[in-house]
């Protein structure tokens, strides 16, 4: 199985050498030629590791011995026993994701990621060290810190926005320890500090600490273990006996870079009966504008939300569905990249447009609707959700009261409510005084849903990286490691 760049087909790498690169080389994102033949259904009968195991023995088939390396990456990682539950909330059931390590959905993926960096490290004989580097968000940092922590071989240079995360993404960061870490603020939004590190892989794969590589979720090692999930949801449903085998289910996905709701797409394609995936946005509804248009237009300001992870204007990995879409279009898809890049827009083929529509719906929710949707889920089912999460619940019901449809809807939960205590808080109508730990503490007291241990520790912990850097600055920063 070889992959190629999603801009052109000329350079062809095995799957091993794809997680090790991260980015292709023309600034285009890895794709397999073409998709692995799956058998859905016997997926479904394994637990979480046999799953895991078969999706990404599929993708990556230059990666020997899956099953140890899915059992590594998990075992002992997750407080649910089965890594992501499936729980009946009203109407719909809801996807917990945050169960990991730093109580954000990245968790899942990012556990795995370097098991499989360090075995394609191995395949390919590779001495040298490698880098990674990744600009987030708030939750792709923490949790690639702590998957990427004294891994041999390997080192990590994560760069977030200044002011940009929230007080407890920036907490979990700053205190990350390990002997091969970085972690470096930049003055300037997500986009910027993506932009930073796209334009650090275009000036030089290698530098002084070792050959560059990324966690972010453009690396296609990162995006095939998220379509685990979506079969376990599947699985989950079927077990309750709230579905029956072929019947097909909604997924709402509150997304920003598009690596979790694409991996739902990537579970439809291999067989999984998945039916609307609706894609959830905050105030940055720049996916929502595109998929109801076709125009995809960056050249708007970024709004600052209660849902960080979820500020971005620019979906990278919205090139890879462009791809799919076009029936593997390169010379489309690289046009359309550049002038996203020119101009600051795009506008797809009629027919590509309605193919995204066939198999997607967006819609979005500004902060006052999701503070309202975390406070009516709890007043009502009594069930806490996150800012993102409630972007996705508060989507969903909007796609169900507008086409009617009732297939059986299952929403993302993409982080614990606590990583966000201050906004979950003001939405309960609790006293948003003091630091975010008594944060924490007031909304454990209102709601008596316990905080978990990552985060109520991080209070004991020091501030460890402490730097600020202009946007400009990132390559010259990230050649002196
Ligand atoms: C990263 C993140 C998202 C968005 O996921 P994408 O894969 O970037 O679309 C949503 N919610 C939370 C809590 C996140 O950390």
């Amino acid at each position: 199985m070889l992959y190629h760049s999603t801009r052109s087909c000329t350079s062809e790498v095995d799957s091993a050498f794809a997680v090790l690169q991260g980015l292709a080389t023309d600034g285009g994102l890895y794709m397999p030629q073409a998709l692995p033949a799956f058998d859905a259904k016997a997926c479904l009968e394994g637990d979480f590791y046999a799953m895991a195991a078969a999706l990404l023995g599929a993708f990556l088939p230059d990666i020997p011995h899956m099953e140890d390396l899915v059992c590594k990456a998990y075992t002992g990682k997750f407080a649910a026993p089965d890594l992501t539950p499936t729980v009946p909330v009203g109407d719909f059931s809801v996807l917990e994701l945050f169960h990991g390590p730093t109580s954000a959905f990245k968790d899942v993926a990012l556990s795995m990621l370097p098991q499989l960096l360090t075995a394609a490290k191995a395949e390919k004989q590779i001495a040298e060290d490698i880098l990674i580097l990744t600009a987030t968000s708030g939750d792709t940092g923490k949790a690639a810190l702590e998957g990427f922590k004294d891994v041999p071989g390997i080192k990590i240079c994560v760069f977030y926005p200044h002011g940009g995360v929230s007080k407890v993404q920036q907490a979990q960061m700053v205190t990350q320890e390990g002997s091969n870490v970085t972690v470096c603020a930049v003055y300037g939004n997500f986009d910027d500090a993506q932009t930073g590190v796209k334009n650090i892989f275009a000036a030089c794969r290698e530098v002084k600490a070792g050959q560059l590589s990324s966690a972010n979720s453009i690396n296609i090692g990162r995006l095939v273990p998220q379509i685990t999930y979506y079969f376990k949801a599947y699985q989950d449903l079927l077990s309750r006996g709230a579905i029956t085998m072929g019947q097909e289910v909604n997924f709402s996905v509150p997304t920003g870079n598009f690596g979790d709701i694409l991996a739902g797409y990537l579970a439809k394609l291999l067989g999984l009966p998945v039916g609307k995936l609706i894609c959830a946005s905050n105030a940055n509804n720049v996916l929502t504008d595109f998929i109801r248009t076709g125009t995809y237009d960056r050249r708007r300001d970024l709004h600052k939300t209660i849902s960080p992870s979820m500020d971005i204007l620019v979906s990278s990995n919205l090139e890879r569905l462009l791809y799919l879409m076009s029936g593997q279009d390169t010379a489309l898809v690289a046009e359309l990249m550049g002038q996203l890049n020119r101009q600051g827009f795009y506008t797809v083929p009629e027919a590509l447009l309605g193919a995204i529509q066939e198999a997607f719906w967006a819609g979005c929710c500004d902060d006052t609707g999701s503070q309202a949707a975390i406070s009516r889920v709890w007043n009502e089912h009594h069930y806490l959700c996150d800012p993102h999460t409630a972007t996705g619940w508060a989507v969903a019901e909007a796609y169900v009261n507008q086409t009617g449809d009732h297939r059986p809807m299952v929403v993302l939960s993409t982080a614990s409510a606590y990583k966000f205590p201050a906004a979950v808080l003001t939405a309960l109508g609790g006293d948003t005084s003091g630091d975010e730990f008594q944060q924490m503490e007031a909304l454990c007291a209102l709601t008596g849903v316990a905080i978990p241990k990552n985060l109520s520790g991080l209070k004991e912990k020091a501030p460890i990286h402490t730097g600020v850097i202009a946007k400009d600055a990132m390559l010259d920063y990230v050649q002196a490691l």
